[in-house]
């Protein structure tokens, strides 16, 4: 049972308990001092008493299991509850021990010291005094009785009355004189009780035991509760035989302390005997007012513990839910003192906590919606953006420069320009030429080009420096877009505009020179005699009419290049593409092809007569490269690369190689070291790879030959 939640109707009638118990006690107590008046209750009380002893004892009981589950489970408070509840019997039991233990001593004395041997004889002693003192008294008055009865002896009947009168005026006191005959007949009554009308006569029994010489005397009670002496004698009269009576009153204040003196005898004697059971019941009582008092004071303390201790508890469960990070919880403050000041001040610590956490959360979130609409900002732009900080470390990029430089740099936030380098060497240029400018702390602005995973790459990179409220440097943000296709784009549309207007130039005069040179010969041929000299017509002119002839394809060949991209892409796998173009070749052609292709098929849009002549153009210059005097020997590879997004297409020979400074314009039209060579055979096929959305360049890590790498996008 929780007292902290009993109803105030429970535990009012508690308290209406407590009292009943102490009236009770006191009752007993009270039972125990004078035994007559509540000797009755005693038992009924003790019932009570010992009820409500085990009442409060359950209640404490109840308390203390309580406490103890308390313990058990830890909740806030309990300890600091049994503490003090410990201390509260400690300070309850010491004290009200050592009273128990002095008041059993003293009161064990005290009744002993009640019935000493003195007080025994004193008292009998007072009792015989008393009754000697009685019997002093009947001795007299019975002597007086027989006197008179003597004086009457023999007297006349007429002489009674005289007699008697005398008798009576000698006597001194204030005692009754009566003459009466043995029928019970009133002869004389004298004394203060004469005027009676009812005679105080002795019964049948009284006379009986009289006889001649034997008369009688006894005490006995009269009106108003005192005692009297009645003494009746024999009388022989002259011939009639009487009956003579005394009665006297004793005096009040004797029979009053006669009386006395019996009870207190008779009380006196009631107390010997129960001497042990009075001792047994004083220190009943004793005990159970200091059962009760201790119960009660137990059960008080536990009251009272509980109110003090709740704010504390209370305090401690809050400390507990602030900690885990509930700080909605409000404690109720039911005292004004520092307990429930501290309470108070909790409560304001905890709402401005709440009060923080919540604007920190709500800031929190303003910040992540600003940041998730920066990324998605940055996400979406086409060109790509790196940040540095003041360290040169790598801060954030977007989604289009991992796309333009073909990395993963979010892996790589955090990190210093040389470690992305280490990742990624092929950017290695470019991370050069951003960290020479960032260590300048300006704008900036420059073209870069490098060879990259996609190739040749040229990009136009932007830097801005960021610099704080204080304008201390905080780092920079580079802007970079990949203008490789736009720059081939303008070169190509200018070359192809070039080449347009050259080839048509250059074709316009080729037809009439050739007509008119075989005009010439034919003129001249009869015209000339020598043989010689027709001779020297003849082959002058073949031999015009073949370089117009050969300048003609020339041009042809250049139109080709200039011509504007007219391709049909379709669905195909270009391995089987590389296989029909290999068949072209045989033995006898002078070529060996080693063609390793990965597992799986290599599936992409491209235009077949296109892409054929790309491998034939590839193939024809290995083998030019190659000469007639070595086989050889052409090494293809075909495999998926990028999670199977891109087809990697490598074509190495065995020739001399591509010299160093030709290798940087290769792929530009006219650059060719053959003396009947165009130039423009690897300048189309760049053409024709850029149209199919791939790309092509020197393999420069390959020197057993020349090697070229073909990246196309799969189907
Ligand atoms: P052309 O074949 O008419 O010379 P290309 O554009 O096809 O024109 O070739 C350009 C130049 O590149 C060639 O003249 C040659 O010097 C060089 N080249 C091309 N392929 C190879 C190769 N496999 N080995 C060595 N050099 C090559």
């Amino acid at each position: 049972m929780d007292i902290r939640r009993l109803k105030p109707p429970l535990g009012l009638s508690l308290i209406a308990l407590f009292v009943v118990l102490v009236i009770s006690l006191h009752l007993m107590s009270s039972a125990t001092q004078d035994s007559s008046a509540l000797g009755g209750m005693y038992s009924k009380l003790l019932l009570i008493n010992s009820l409500g002893s085990f009442l409060l004892l359950l209640l404490v009981g109840v308390n203390i299991y309580w406490l103890l589950l308390q313990l058990k489970k830890r909740v806030a408070g309990s300890r600091l509850t049994a503490r003090m509840t410990f201390l509260f019997i400690l300070l309850a039991l010491a004290p009200s021990s050592i009273v128990f233990y002095y008041s059993m001593q003293f009161l064990q004395q005290s009744i002993d010291s009640w019935f000493d041997v003195r007080i025994d004889h004193a008292m009998e002693d007072a009792l015989e005094l008393g009754q000697a003192a009685l019997d002093e008294r009947m001795r007299t008055v019975l002597k007086q009785t027989e006197q008179t009865a003597y004086a009457l002896q023999n007297i006349p009947e007429s002489m009674l009355a005289i007699t008697l009168d005398e008798l009576h005026d000698r006597s001194d006191d204030d005692s009754e004189l009566i003459l009466f005959s043995r029928e019970g007949k009133v002869l004389l009554s004298l004394g203060y009780e004469s005027q009676n009308i009812i005679v105080d006569l002795p019964g049948e029994g009284v006379l009986f035991q009289i006889a001649p010489g034997k008369p009688y005397v006894g005490l006995e009670p009269s009106s108003g509760g005192r005692l009297r002496i009645r003494a009746v004698a024999f009388v022989r009269g002259d011939g009639e035989e009487y009956y003579v009576q005394i009665l006297h009153p004793v005096s009040s204040r004797l029979s009053e302390l006669a009386e006395t003196v019996e009870g207190a005898f008779v009380h006196y004697r009631e107390l010997t005997y129960l001497r042990s059971s009075l001792k047994t019941s004083f220190a009943l009582t004793l005990s159970l007012i200091l059962l009760l008092s201790l119960l009660a004071a137990i059960w008080s303390a536990f009251l009272s513990i509980r109110s003090i201790v709740a704010p504390l508890r209370r305090l401690a469960e809050g400390t507990q839910a602030v900690a885990e990070g509930h700080y909605e919880q409000k404690l109720p403050v039911n005292t004004r003192d520092e307990l429930g000041f501290l309470v108070e001040s909790f409560n304001i610590m905890t709402a401005r906590i709440a009060r923080a956490r919540d604007e920190a959360h709500s800031s929190r979130l303003e910040v992540e919606r600003h940041r998730a609409y920066l990324q998605t900002v940055l996400g979406n732009l086409s060109s790509g953006i790196m940040s540095f900080d003041s360290d040169m470390r790598l801060q954030t990029s977007n989604q289009a420069a991992d796309t333009i430089l073909h990395a993963d740099l979010e892996s790589l936030h955090g990190q210093f320009l040389p470690a992305v380098a280490d990742e990624y060497p092929d950017l290695m240029e470019l991370l050069e030429t951003i960290g020479e400018h960032l260590s300048r702390k300006k704008s900036w602005q420059d073209d870069v080009q490098f060879d990259g995973a996609g190739g040749r790459q040229q990009l136009l990179c932007r830097g801005t420096p960021l610099f704080d409220q204080e304008n201390v440097w905080q780092g920079a943000v580079v802007v970079f877009d990949d203008v490789t296709a736009l720059m081939q784009a303008q070169r190509r549309a200018a070359w192809g505009e070039v080449a347009q207007r050259l080839a048509h130039e250059i074709k316009n005069p080729l037809t009439p020179i050739q007509l008119s040179a075989e005009r010439l010969q034919h003129k001249l041929s009869k015209v000339l005699t020598s043989d010689a000299d027709a001779a020297m017509l003849e082959r002058s002119t073949r031999t015009i009419v073949q370089q117009v002839e050969a300048m003609k394809s020339m041009v042809n060949a250049f139109a080709e290049y200039a011509k504007p991209a007219a391709i049909n892409l379709q669905r195909m796998d270009i391995a089987q593409l590389v296989g029909e173009v290999i068949a072209l070749y045989p033995r006898q052609s002078g070529a060996d092809f080693d063609f390793k292709l990965d597992p799986g098929l290599f599936y992409i849009f491209s235009d077949p007569v296109a892409m054929r002549q790309v491998l034939h153009n590839m193939f024809k210059n290995a083998m030019e490269a190659c000469g007639s005097e070595q086989r050889c020997k052409l090494l293809l590879a075909l495999r998926h690369i990028a999670d199977g997004d891109m087809v990697e297409l490598i074509v190495r020979d065995n020739g001399p190689g591509v010299p160093q400074e030709q290798a940087e314009r290769l792929f530009e039209p006219y650059v060719t070291t053959k003396s009947k060579g165009t130039g423009l055979g690897l300048a189309i096929v760049k053409k024709i790879i850029e149209e199919h959305g791939g790309s092509i360049w020197l393999d420069t890590a390959y020197h057993d030959g020349a090697g070229f790498i073909i990246r196309l996008p799969a189907a």
